[in-house]
């Protein structure tokens, strides 16, 4: 099977397949999900549902966080992986937001890519979720379906080059429905230590399990 004829298949199940939320971290406001999305970098959105309630009402806006000591942040995000560094990241972001944006969420992903503990991923993710832009955001799940099933070739060595090689390929009005289906789908069909192809509806194209459906 080419690349042309695995995205064809890929793009007919994504019009059957059940739909994704956009996300599954709990928030209200632009600025939650920001604070939410930084939180989240190597830690489960599970954990960071726990801990963002309190964060929140304690810290509703930009300009309560900016002005938040270090200690009090800490305090309602202690159970989340790097708390001490983004507790640092969340007090800068905010301040960042207060004094250079207007306290808005930029739009742009050179714009937030600004902001202290937001990289490629999370801007990309970000404005695909407020903004509604067609762009696909590399997780670790998006990284590693896209590399079993063939979607990114073997070339692709880093998130960049996977995020490239779909929006290549991916239809543009797929992308965005494309991408949270895959971040789904890594989390609980295709996960990383043993993917549960025996549930999965992408066998009859996805290249790891044609190479190793006999082992399967
Ligand atoms: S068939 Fe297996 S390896 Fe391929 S996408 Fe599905 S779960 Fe992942």
């Amino acid at each position: 099977m080419n690349t042309r004829e695995r995205y064809q298949a890929f793009v007919k199940y994504l019009q059957t397949a059940p739909a994704a939320s956009k996300t599954e971290l709990i928030y209200a406001t632009p600025f939650q999900l920001l604070v939410a999305m930084v939180l989240g970098a190597q830690c489960t959105d599970k954990r960071v549902n726990s801990c963002t309630p309190l964060l929140f009402a304690r810290f509703p806006t930009a300009g309560h966080l900016a002005k938040a000591s270090f200690n009090r942040v800490l305090a309602c995000i202690k159970p989340i992986s790097y708390s001490k560094k983004k507790t640092r990241f969340l007090i800068e972001m905010a301040h960042q937001l207060a004094t250079s944006f207007q306290h808005k969420i930029p739009s742009s992903v050179a714009a937030l890519q600004t902001l202290p503990g937001v990289g490629r991923k999370t801007a990309n993710a970000l404005v695909a979720i407020l903004y509604n832009q067609p762009i696909i955001a590399v997780d670790t799940h998006v990284f590693r379906v896209a590399k079993r099933t063939g979607l990114a070739s073997c070339l692709a060595k880093t998130p960049l080059m996977v995020e490239k090689e779909l929006m290549a390929h991916l239809p543009i009005q797929y992308i965005p429905i494309a991408n949270r289906w895959i971040v789904l789908h890594g989390r609980y069909i295709c996960k990383a230590r043993k993917p549960q192809c025996e549930q999965c509806s992408l066998t009859t194209f996805c290249a790891y399990y044609q190479d190793n459906q006999h082992e399967i």
